[in-house]
C-alpha cells in the first residue's frame, strides 16, 4: 500500500510539474511581442494585413524579424472587421504592411487607432482598373496575382525593413534579390504553360474579379460574377451575364475562389455546358498541409488548376 501511495504521490508531482511547465510556456507566449521576454520576441515584429503578404515578407525578413498576418488563413480580407485583440497586437508591432489600392476597406480606420508606421506594398505597380459594376474605374486591388508586380512589392518590403532594422539591411536586400529570381521563374512558367491553351479556351471565368493582372500577363480574357469579394452576393443580373458569356464563348470550365461560397458559380455550371474547374486561391494561403502554404505555391497551383480544367472538354 505504501509503495502504491508513493507512486501516486510521484505521479501527482509529475502532473503538477507538467502543469506548471505548461503554464510557463503559455504565459511566455502571451507575453510575446509585448515585454520582449524570450529571445524570439526581441526581434522587431512586422504585421501584414493578410497571409499572402506575410509569406512574401517572410522571404525578405529571413530570421531577423517576426512576421505575422493580422487576418487568419481563409479569412475574408476585404470587409474584415478587426477585433480589439487585433488592435492591441498591432499597437505592439513595429511595422505594419498593407496591400493598398483599397483592398483592405478596414485598414485606414485601423491604422488611425494605432501609432505604428506602415508601408503600402503596391506602391509603384502598373495599376489596372476594374471595368464593371459599382467598382468600375476603381483600381483592381489584386495586384499580387502577378509575380511581376510582387517583385515591386519585394522592393517596397526591402526598403521598409531596412528603415526598421538598418543593421540587417544588406541581408534584406540579398533575401529580396534571391526571392525576386524565384518570382520571375514562376512568372515565366505561368506564361509558358498558359500559352499552350488554344485561343478558343483562353477565357478565365471566376467568382471574384481577382485575376485581371494574371489574365493580362498570360493573355487570357477575364470574366467574373462580382468585382471584389466585399460584395459577394451575386445579383440575378450578374449570374445571367456570366451564363451568357460562358454559353456564347463555349467556355469549358469555370472557377471560384477559396474564401467565398461557390454556390453562385454552381448556378452557372447548372445552366451551361461548363464544368466546375476547381477552387482558386487569391485572398488567402491554405494551412501548411493544404495545397498552397506559400505564395509561390499559390501561383503554381492556380495556373495548374486553370490549365487542367480549360484543357478538358467540358461536360
Ligand atoms: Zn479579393
Amino acid at each position: 500500500m505504501r509503495i502504491r501511495s508513493q507512486a501516486f504521490a510521484a505521479l501527482a508531482l509529475t502532473a503538477t510539474a507538467a502543469l506548471a511547465l505548461t503554464g510557463c510556456v503559455a504565459s511566455a507566449q502571451s507575453a510575446d511581442g509585448e515585454s520582449g521576454g524570450s529571445s524570439s520576441s526581441d526581434k522587431p515584429v512586422v504585421l501584414t494585413t493578410f497571409t499572402v503578404l506575410a509569406d512574401i515578407a517572410q522571404n525578405v525578413a529571413g530570421e531577423h524579424l517576426t512576421v505575422e498576418s493580422i487576418t487568419k488563413i481563409g479569412a475574408e480580407i476585404h470587409g474584415y472587421e478587426p477585433t480589439p485583440r487585433d488592435i492591441a497586437k498591432a499597437s505592439d508591432a513595429d511595422l505594419i504592411l498593407d496591400n493598398g489600392l483599397h483592398l483592405e476597406l478596414w485598414f485606414e480606420k485601423f491604422v488611425e487607432s494605432v501609432e505604428v508606421p506602415h508601408a503600402v506594398l503596391s506602391d509603384g505597380i502598373d495599376v489596372l482598373d476594374i471595368t464593371e459594376d459599382a467598382y468600375a474605374g476603381k483600381p483592381n486591388p489584386h495586384a499580387w496575382m502577378s509575380p511581376v508586380n510582387v517583385q515591386i512589392y519585394v522592393d517596397n518590403i526591402v526598403t521598409a525593413f531596412a528603415d526598421l532594422d538598418p543593421t540587417h539591411a544588406d541581408d534584406f536586400r540579398a533575401n529580396g534579390d534571391a526571392y525576386k529570381i524565384e518570382l520571375q521563374e514562376v512568372q515565366d512558367e505561368l506564361v509558358d504553360e498558359l500559352s499552350t491553351l488554344p485561343s478558343s479556351q483562353r477565357a478565365l471565368v471566376s467568382c471574384e474579379g481577382a485575376f485581371s493582372y494574371l489574365a493580362r500577363d498570360a493573355g487570357l480574357t477575364e470574366r467574373y460574377i462580382w468585382a471584389v469579394n466585399a460584395e459577394s452576393q451575386a445579383t440575378p443580373k450578374q449570374i445571367a451575364g456570366t451564363i451568357e458569356f460562358v454559353k456564347s464563348n463555349q467556355v469549358p470550365a469555370v472557377f471560384c475562389e477559396s474564401t467565398v461560397s461557390d454556390k453562385p458559380m454552381q448556378q452557372v455550371v447548372g445552366a451551361t455546358e461548363a464544368v466546375f474547374g476547381g477552387t482558386l486561391y487569391v485572398d488567402s494561403l491554405s494551412e501548411a498541409d493544404g495545397p498552397v502554404p506559400t505564395y509561390l505555391d499559390l501561383i503554381r497551383y492556380d495556373a495548374a488548376t486553370i490549365i487542367d480544367a480549360l484543357k478538358g472538354s467540358g461536360k
